[in-house]
């Protein structure tokens, strides 16, 4: 029912297809043979005469243009009474399918899957979501944990800021590596020394003002072991 490239152009093209209805979209002025009105947006031919859908008994259709193939599926199974919309497109001499002309009711109907379907796609989405961060909440959770049993003299707000930045989805930082997810001393320690060198140091200030990385880093080292120091050794003061 669909004309497509194998499709005879126009002159050729027999007046009932075989199967469905056809409507075309006239590249010349074209009048109703029966009523006389025109020229015609779309027409019908019945027996190689032009009749305008109302004398064709489709007036009561209405146009969905191409392009939401789902829409156009079904808007057409709920639909009594569809036709195909199609305009002869000559630089490549074949007919191309332009919408379809459907029930009213029907279109309405198909309206509404579609709108549940998308509803429920939404709902899907946000239901994993969740999920997720209720996954990364227990990840954070543990990293913050181990930050804790290794560093007992991290305050508390401190190792849920540093495990909540390490676990964040998709960053490629340290909580997100296998190694963070096996939640190891490496991987917890590694997360604790970048939060001190960024936040306890002055290393942002040294890599502003031009000073190479690993140079900044020398620099920085002793400010960086006396707060991992203090953080372990409080553990142990409280611990003896
Ligand atoms: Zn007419």
């Amino acid at each position: 029912m669909v004309p497509d490239r194998r499709m005879a152009p126009r002159a050729t093209l027999p007046p009932h297809p075989p199967t469905g209805l056809l409507v075309f979209q006239p590249l010349k002025r074209r009048h109703c043979a029966e009523c006389r009105r025109g020229p015609l947006s779309l027409l019908v031919l019945e027996d190689a005469a032009p009749r305008c859908l109302d004398c064709a008994d489709l007036g009561h259709l209405v146009f969905l243009p191409r392009g939401d193939t789902a829409l156009t599926r079904r808007s057409r199974e709920e639909s009594t009474l569809s036709a195909v919309v199609v305009r002869f497109n000559r630089r490549r001499s074949r007919y191309e399918r332009q919408g379809v002309l459907v029930e009213e009711a029907a279109l309405a109907r198909a309206e509404q899957r579609c709108l549940a379907d998308a509803e429920a796609r939404r709902r899907r989405r946000v239901r994993d979501a969740r999920r997720r961060a209720a996954q990364d909440a227990l990840f954070a959770e543990a990293f913050s944990a181990e930050i804790r049993r290794l560093f007992p003299g991290c305050p508390a707000d401190r190792a849920r800021a540093i495990a909540a930045h390490a676990s964040e989805r998709g960053s490629g930082r340290v909580g997100r590596s296998a190694a963070g997810r096996a939640l190891t001393e490496g991987a917890v320690t590694s997360a604790v020394v970048a939060s001190v060198r960024h936040l306890d140091t002055p290393y942002d200030r040294l890599l502003m003002s031009g000073v190479p990385r690993h140079e900044a880093r020398r620099r920085i080292a002793a400010a960086v072991e006396t707060v991992l120091r203090r953080w372990t050794e409080a553990g142990l003061g409280s611990a003896g």
